[in-house]
C-alpha cells in the first residue's frame, strides 16, 4: 500500500489495484498466444483509473518485446503521455479533426487514417515538421464509424501507398470488431476474413513484411485468439468482463463514507420528488457520493446496493448530486464514518463494475469512465 494522506479517504474515493491491473494484462499476452504484442488501450484517462500510473504500472509488468504501443483516443491524451515521459509508440485511434494533424506530428504521434485526406494531411504534416512519420490505416469491416471500406483495397491501396511515399512511414493496418463481446462470434470471424480478403487485396508492392496487422479488443483477444500479431485490450485491464470463460481481476473500488447516521420516523419521505417513504422505523445512512462523483443517478430505482459493514444494504430514494440514502436495517452495527463500498468487495460480499453497469442498463465502460474528477483516485500496489 502506497503512503496516502487519509484525507483523500474522508468523502469519497477510487481505488485502483494496480497489481491486478498488471495481472489482467499478463492473462491477455498468455491468452492471446505466442509471440503476439499488446497495445494496451490507456484512453479516456485509462477507463476513468488514471493513465499515468497505468501506464507505468503496464510498462513496468509487461515484457519491453509485448509492449508494442500504447493506444489513446485523441491527440491531446498522447501528448500528456509524452509529457509523462513515454517515449515509445502511441497510436491515436479516434479519427483526427483538421485543425489537430500539426500537434500530433509534433508529439510524435502515430495516426490511425481512415481516408486519403486524413493521408494528405498527414503527408503535409510530415513535409511541415521535416521528418517522417508513422500512421497505420483503419480497415473498415462492419463497424461503419470510420475506416477505408474493406472491398475496395485495389483502389484505395495504391493510392495510400502513393501519398505515403515521400515523408510518411505506413506502419500498419487494422479493423475493429462491433460484436465481440456477444454470445454469437460469427460476426467477429466474419469480420476477420474480410480484413484478411482487404489485405489480400492490396497491391503486392504495398505490402511490406514489416506491416503489423492488428483487430482484437479485450474480448476478441480472449475468446478468438490468432486473429492478428497485436491485440488492443481495455476493459479487462481495468476489470470488466468480456464474456469469455476466463475473467479480470478486480481494478476499481469504490468507496464513501457515511456522514450521517439518523433512525426515522414512519412515513418520513426521502429525496428528490420524494419518491420513498419510511414504512415503519428505519435506520438510514447518507453516504458522501452522488451523481455528481459518477455514481449513476438510475442506480437507486434499479436496485442498486451498498456494502457496508460486510453487508448488502439497499439504495433508497433518489441519488443526489452529493449525497446517496440507504437504508441500515440490515447493518446494525454501521456507524458514523464507517466505509461503504459501491463498487467493490467488502467482507466476502462483492458489487462488480459489470453488476452496477447491467443494473444501470449500460456498460462496465461508461460506469468507470463516468467517475468524476471530484473522487480521488488512490493506487495500491506492493511495489509502487
Ligand atoms: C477502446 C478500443 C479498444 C479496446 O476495447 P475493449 O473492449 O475495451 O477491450 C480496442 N480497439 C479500439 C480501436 C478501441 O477504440
Amino acid at each position: 500500500m502506497t503512503s496516502q494522506s487519509t484525507a483523500l479517504r474522508s468523502r469519497a474515493w477510487v481505488e485502483v489495484d494496480l497489481d491486478a491491473l498488471a495481472r489482467n494484462a499478463l492473462q491477455i499476452l498468455l491468452s492471446a498466444g505466442p509471440g503476439v504484442g499488446l497495445i494496451p488501450m490507456v484512453k479516456a484517462d485509462a477507463y476513468g483509473l488514471g493513465m499515468t500510473a497505468v501506464v507505468d504500472t503496464l510498462a513496468r509488468a509487461l515484457p519491453e518485446a509485448a509492449l508494442y504501443a500504447f493506444g489513446v483516443a485523441t491527440v491531446a491524451e498522447g501528448a500528456a503521455l509524452r509529457a509523462h515521459g513515454w517515449k515509445g509508440a502511441v497510436l491515436v485511434f479516434s479519427p483526427v479533426p483538421p485543425g489537430e494533424f500539426e500537434p500530433a506530428a509534433a508529439a510524435g504521434l502515430t495516426l490511425c487514417l481512415s481516408d486519403a485526406e486524413g493521408v494528405r494531411r498527414w503527408a503535409a504534416a510530415a513535409r511541415q515538421a521535416g521528418r517522417p512519420l508513422a500512421f497505420h490505416t483503419e480497415i473498415d469491416t462492419g463497424m461503419g464509424r470510420s475506416g477505408f471500406r474493406w472491398d475496395q483495397a485495389g483502389v484505395w491501396g495504391a493510392a495510400v501507398a502513393a501519398l505515403a511515399r515521400e515523408n510518411l512511414e505506413w506502419a500498419g493496418c487494422f479493423t475493429h470488431f462491433h460484436s465481440a463481446d456477444e454470445p454469437d462470434l460469427g460476426p467477429t470471424r466474419a469480420q476477420w476474413q474480410r480484413l484478411e480478403q482487404s489485405l489480400a487485396t492490396l497491391p503486392p508492392q504495398e505490402r511490406p513484411a514489416h506491416r503489423v496487422v492488428h483487430t482484437s479488443n479485450s474480448a476478441a483477444a480472449l475468446r478468438v485468439p490468432g486473429m492478428g500479431e497485436l491485440v488492443r485490450p481495455g476493459i479487462f485491464l481495468y476489470g470488466g468482463g468480456v464474456g469469455a470463460a476466463v475473467r479480470p481481476a478486480a481494478v476499481a473500488t469504490l468507496r464513501a463514507r457515511l456522514a450521517l447516521v439518523r433512525q426515522v420516523e414512519p412515513g418520513t419521505t426521502l429525496g428528490y420528488g420524494a419518491t420513498y417513504t419510511a414504512r415503519g422505523t428505519e435506520r438510514w445512512g447518507t453516504l458522501a457520493i452522488g451523481y455528481g462523483d459518477g455514481l449513476p443517478r438510475n442506480l437507486g430505482p434499479a436496485g442498486g446496493e451498498a456494502l457496508i459493514v460486510g453487508e448488502r444494504v439497499p439504495i433508497i430514494g433518489r441519488i443526489s448530486m452529493d449525497v446517496t440514502v440507504v437504508d441500515l436495517t440490515r447493518a446494525p452495527t454501521a456507524h458514523l464514518g464507517a466505509v461503504a463500498t459501491l463498487i467493490g468487495a467488502d467482507g466476502a460480499e462483492r458489487i462488480t463494475v459489470d453488476e452496477v453497469a447491467s443494473r444501470c442498463g449500460t456498460i462496465s465502460y461508461e460506469i468507470l469512465t463516468g467517475l468524476s474528477p471530484r473522487l480521488p483516485r488512490l493506487r495500491r500496489s506492493v511495489d509502487a
